[in-house]
């Protein structure tokens, strides 16, 4: 079933509204307990038609493919949008949505707090999440708390099920492909938690057995796109080790918080998350986190998929490589445009990494 089926379903079969949710951050948890079902909007592929008239030409593929979804009509499905505060594009991305084309849908907005966390940045996050369930509600209907309890233990089930198979992949332990791998994992960004915590258990218990054993690389960025750099790798028999990408690990890993308040560990969650460009999380925090992913996992080498004009990436990407390449860790920095494949100049250069780590 494609994503655009499966969430007419969650409306026409189970009642459910449907939220496209713009890039990165969000309590998915408060959606679910409102019943609303959230369509996250990363990577659209669809020709590039109508965005770049109303964006700057130095905008990331990201922003210019989630508006040209939106100006092609092709988000029908959705009864609303959300966007979290993840960077000053996708700001100005929800200004040019909610001010000037005139989408005639409720747009909301998320802002989470940006590094260093002090504890005013932690009563600013609960405080957050209380005024984004409170928006919703003439959207949704009010939320209920045991609700929003139960919801908030099946998201912590969700990170317990992917910190497994990211656990298993560091440790040699998954048997499929760096492109089932991704597929796998980035159903999280539409499926229902009921519908996606039995598809994580099956994906697990299908994937047993012992990856390839060519080299292992760690990948980091913003997105497995253009997904034409895994099929490379497989082709290569190389084994996607650890990732550090915005729209899979810095999202999915964190140790499910023990308090009883739904709030609070929501809030604890978030503290928790690795870090992150987008939250302005210090550099040696990022190079710290690296270095230990790759440790753990047998990468000899990172990739980083830049997708061209990301701002936030741009400003660590050139001194994370410099470090870890002066603590022995080679890297590669790539500069995509997600939909656009891999040139072949490109896959010359992953070539020769390769052949260097080796
Ligand atoms: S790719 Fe970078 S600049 Fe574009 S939306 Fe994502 S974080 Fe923002």
């Amino acid at each position: 079933m494609t994503r655009q089926e499966y969430l007419r379903r969650q409306k026409e079969e189970l009642g459910r509204k449907v939220c496209g949710v713009f890039p990165a951050q969000y309590p998915k948890e408060i959606l679910w307990a409102l019943g609303l079902a959230p369509a996250e909007i990363w990577d659209p592929p669809l020709a590039s038609e109508q965005a770049a008239a109303h964006l700057q030409p130095y905008i990331c593929s990201v922003v210019r493919q989630g508006l040209e979804l939106l100006m092609q009509g092709q988000a029908g499905v959705c009864d609303a949008f959300l966007f979290p505060h993840t960077c000053d594009s996708i700001q100005n991305l929800a200004s040019v949505v909610n001010d000037y084309i005139g989408l005639d849908k409720p747009c909301y907005f998320f802002y989470h707090p940006k590094a260093p966390y002090g504890p005013p940045a932690r009563a600013y996050y609960l405080e957050q999440l209380k005024s984004l369930a409170s928006a919703l509600e003439p959207l949704a209907g009010p939320l209920d708390l045991a609700e929003l309890k139960r919801r908030v233990a099946q998201g912590q089930e969700v990170a317990r099920l992917h910190g497994q198979i990211y656990h298993r992949r560091a440790k040699g332990e998954l048997n499929c492909s760096n492109a089932a791998f991704y597929q796998a994992v980035r159903q999280g960004e539409y499926l229902f938690p009921d519908d996606l915590i039995p598809f994580l258990e099956g994906f697990l218990a299908g994937a047993g057995g012992h990856a390839p054993r060519g080299q292992r690389v760690l990948l980091s960025g913003v997105l497995p796109n253009p997904p034409e750099i895994l099929s490379l790798l497989d082709d290569l028999g190389v084994a996607v080790a650890a990732d550090d990408f915005l729209a899979c690990s810095r999202r999915y890993l964190f140790a499910p918080s023990a308090s009883s308040d739904p709030w609070q560990a929501l809030s604890e969650q978030y503290f928790a998350l690795p870090p992150c460009s987008s939250k302005g999380s210090p550099i040696q925090e990022r190079l710290d986190y690296l270095l230990a992913s790759a440790e753990q996992s047998g990468a000899k080498g990172v990739i980083f998929y830049l997708v061209k004009f990301c701002e936030p990436e741009l400003f660590d990407v050139p001194i994370l490589t410099e470090e870890l390449k002066k603590r022995g860790l080679p890297c590669l920095a790539l500069d995509v445009e997600i939909n656009q494949g891999l040139s072949g100049q490109m896959a010359t250069r992953v070539e020769a990494f390769l052949e260097m780590l080796g």
